[in-house]
C-alpha cells in the first residue's frame, strides 16, 4: 500500500463505522490488541514524522472525526473489526466529500455515482441510518459489490438503483425531499499512486482528449444535481489532480447557476482550489506531499438564499 514522493509515504487510514461501533470502543480493542494510542495529531507534520514508523500504535486524525492513522505496513484485512463492518479503509481524503456535505440527521441524499458505495456508507453513518440515501451508478458489477459491503457495514437507508444518473428525473415526486448531493463522477485518477505513472505515459492528445471526455461528463452530472428542486447543498470531488477536472468545471458551473455560490470549506485545511478564478480558494486539494493523502479535489455549493441572490 501507500506511495512516496519527496519520501512521504501514505500511512494506514482507517475510518470507524459508527453505525456498527463507537470511536471509543474501537480505540479500547485496539490497546487490548496492544496497541499504544498516541492520541490526537496536532499538525500534518506529526503525520508526516509518524507514517515513517512502523510499530503497533496509532493516533487520532486532526480533521476527520472517527478516522484513525497507523503506520503503513498496518494491515487489517483480516482484522474481525475490519471484516464484521466495523472498521472501513479508507483514505483521509476520500473521506472529505461526506464530511464536508455533512447531512442532518434523517436527511433526504443522493449520492449520484456511488459505487463501490465507501462514500455511501460514510453518509448513511452521518444521517444515523434514519431518512434515505438513493445511490446511483452505471456499473452492474460494481454495484453489487457495493451492496454486498453495505450489508456489512449495516447500512439500512439506502435505495441502491443500477441508473444513469444524468436519466433520473429531479422532478419525480420521489426525490421532493433530496436536500444534499454528492457527486463523485468517473475521473481520470490521476491522484492514485498507482495512476499517476499511466496518465504521464499517455502521449500528449490522448491524454487531452480523455480529459476533455471525462470533465464534459463530470459538468453533466453536477450540473444535473444542482437542478433537484429542493437542493441545498451539492459536494463534488475527483481523485484527479487536472484542473480540467476540477477548477475549470467549478468555474464553469458556477456561471452556469447562479442561484449557488461556494461554501469556504475547512479554513484549517492547507491546501487550496488552484487560483484561477475568484472563490477558487473555497475548494480544497489534497496530496501526498501537502497533506498526506491521495491526490483529491472537493467543493461544496450552496443554494444562495433570496437576500444572498440579490445582493450577488
Ligand atoms: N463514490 C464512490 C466511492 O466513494 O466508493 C466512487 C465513485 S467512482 C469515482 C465513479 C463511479 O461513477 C463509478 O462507479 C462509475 O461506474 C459511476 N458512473 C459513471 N457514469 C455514471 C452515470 N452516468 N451515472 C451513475 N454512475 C456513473
Amino acid at each position: 500500500m501507500g506511495g512516496s514522493s519527496a519520501g512521504r509515504v501514505l500511512p494506514r487510514y482507517v475510518r470507524v463505522n459508527t453505525l456498527k461501533t463507537s470511536l471509543d470502543d474501537v480505540i479500547t480493542y485496539f490497546k487490548r490488541q496492544g496497541y499504544a494510542n498516541k492520541g490526537k495529531a496536532r499538525s500534518i507534520e506529526e503525520l508526516v514524522d509518524f507514517a515513517q514508523k512502523s510499530g503497533k500504535f496509532f493516533l487520532q486524525d486532526l480533521h476527520i472525526p472517527n478516522l484513525l492513522v497507523f503506520p503503513p505496513s498496518t494491515d487489517f484485512h483480516n482484522d474481525s473489526l475490519y471484516t464484521s463492518g466495523h472498521l472501513i479503509l479508507q483514505d483521509k481524503a476520500s473521506c472529505l466529500p461526506a464530511l464536508l456535505l455533512d447531512p442532518p440527521v434523517g436527511a433526504c441524499v443522493i449520492d449520484a455515482c456511488a459505487a463501490p458505495g465507501n462514500k455511501t456508507s460514510q453518509l448513511a453513518a452521518i444521517v444515523q441510518n434514519k431518512g434515505k440515501v438513493f445511490a446511483f451508478d452505471l456499473d452492474t458489477k460494481r454495484l453489487a459489490t457495493m451492496s454486498t459491503l453495505l450489508l456489512r457495514a449495516g447500512v439500512t437507508c439506502q435505495e441502491l438503483a443500477n441508473q444513469d444518473f444524468l436519466k433520473v428525473n429531479p422532478c419525480d415526486p420521489k426525490y421532493q425531499k433530496v436536500s444534499h448531493i454528492l457527486v463523485d463522477p468517473s475521473c481520470s485518477g490521476s491522484g492514485m499512486p498507482n495512476q499517476m505513472r499511466v496518465l504521464t505515459d499517455e502521449a500528449g492528445s490522448e491524454k487531452e482528449e480523455r480529459l476533455q471526455a471525462l470533465s464534459a461528463f463530470q459538468r453533466r452530472a453536477l450540473s444535473h444535481a444542482l437542478s433537484f428542486p429542493s437542493v441545498q447543498y451539492v459536494v463534488y470531488s475527483t481523485c484527479s489532480i487536472h484542473q480540467q477536472e476540477n477548477e475549470d468545471v467549478v468555474k464553469d458551473i458556477l456561471q452556469q447557476h447562479p442561484d449557488f455560490g461556494l461554501v469556504n470549506v475547512l479554513p484549517s485545511w492547507p491546501l487550496r482550489g488552484l487560483d484561477t478564478f475568484a472563490g477558487s480558494e473555497c475548494c480544497l486539494r489534497a496530496s501526498l506531499t501537502e497533506t498526506l493523502t491521495n491526490g483529491f479535489f472537493v467543493a461544496l455549493f450552496k443554494r444562495r438564499s433570496p437576500e444572498e441572490r440579490r445582493l450577488y
